[in-house]
């Protein structure tokens, strides 16, 4: 049973409450990976490499060709609840980056050791900051756009750092972050190397040829585009025909407004309009973006932002399930020969 304390109430150190926040932002090393992708994305960066050692632990260095950060705002990036993105609530609700939140370097600082070294276009050099936002700006080199280096991930959290898992299991999840946002982004470029070597390389293409890369032949050879709009919603990417169904639900990319989501009601919308050409034991494979105004969905349900909250979730979710729908039934109808030869 919890143990009573007569400690008064005290206000925690600033350091703690970023170690506290760290457990909802970094679970693990592929969070990180994530947070960084996010970050460079907002700069509007076109090329980002993404260097691992060691499934993440060790190290995660993303480097990005994005808009810098000015010398004098390098404190800001790493202090708590300090963000270039939303400035009001208003901005809450309309929010158009991936990031918002403002927590997310500084979580990171808490619980390992990080180096920002950044150029931005009118900069004559780069300058870095390392460790906290306390560091002391200093000159440095490097190209345009920034660099992140975090490394050690919890050498502080002895009791979190047990809680990771073997080098090629965090490794796994970091890769998979990595595709996930890929796919979602083929006008950038993207590179993943783990412990140096060079394991993917993805450059600037079309959608078609960027998710057969991340998703295999087979899935390119059996898939149909999808592209439909009613209002304020669009959906588009690709659905898999029921031959390039898995036994395990780990074809299916969902994004909401560029974002990556894991939501059950699209699930479910999707799922349902594959009732009638799937069986019930196998999981279809899909890359399906959904856009619309952002004041229509709420992203900030949860830090990692992976579940979202629409306004109206019976109209997301007819338009979803028959739009995939009647994208599925127009090849059963041309299989069977109806269509016009
Ligand atoms: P958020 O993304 O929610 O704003 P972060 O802690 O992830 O919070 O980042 C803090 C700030 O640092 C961002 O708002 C942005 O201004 C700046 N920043 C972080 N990473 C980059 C990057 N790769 N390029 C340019 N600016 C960056
Ligand atoms: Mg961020």
């Amino acid at each position: 049973a919890p143990v009573p304390t007569t400690r008064p109430i005290q206000q925690l150190p600033d350091q703690l409450i970023s170690q506290i926040a760290a457990g909802e932002v970094v679970e693990r090393p592929s969070a990180v990976v994530k947070e960084l992708l996010e970050n460079a994305l907002d700069a509007g960066s076109t090329q980002i490499t993404v260097r691992l050692e060691e499934g993440g632990v060790k190290r995660i260095a993303i480097t990005d060709n994005g808009r810098g950060i000015a010398p004098e705002e390098l404190p800001l990036a790493l202090a708590r609840h300090a963000t270039s993105k939303i400035a009001s609530l208003n901005d809450l609700e309309n929010v158009g980056t991936l990031g918002f939140r403002g927590e997310a370097l500084a979580s990171i600082a808490s619980v390992a050791a990080v180096r920002i070294t950044s150029r931005t276009p009118n900069a004559a050099h780069a300058f870095e900051i390392v460790g906290s936002h306390e560091g002391t700006v200093a000159p440095s080199s490097g190209a345009f756009g920034t660099t992140i280096d975090v490394q050690d991930l919890y050498f502080n959290t002895p009791a979190r750092r047990k809680f990771l898992k073997s080098e090629q299991t965090e490794y796994g999840h970091c890769a998979e972050i990595v595709r996930r946002i890929a796919l979602s982004r083929p006008d950038v470029s993207f590179s993943l190397t783990h412990n140096g070597r060079t394991i993917d390389h993805w450059n600037v293409s079309e959608a078609a040829k960027r998710s057969a890369q991340i998703l295999g032949n087979d899935f390119a050879e059996a898939r149909l585009e999808l592209e439909e709009g009613a209002g304020p919603l669009r959906l588009y990417g690709y659905v898999g025909l029921p031959t390039a169904s898995k036994a395990r639900a780990d074809g299916q990319f969902f994004y909401v407004n560029g974002r990556y989501v894991r939501d059950k009601l699209l699930v479910h919308a999707v799922r349902a309009a594959y009732q009638d050409v799937l069986h019930g034991d196998r999981f279809p494979s899909y890359v399906l973006s959904l856009d619309l105004d952002p004041a229509l969905v709420d992203v900030n349900v949860h830090p990692s932002k992976i579940e979202v909250r629409f306004r109206d979730s019976r109209a997301v979710h007819q338009f979803v399930f028959h739009a995939v729908q009647r994208t599925l039934a127009q090849t059963s109808a041309t299989a069977h020969g109806s269509a016009p030869a």
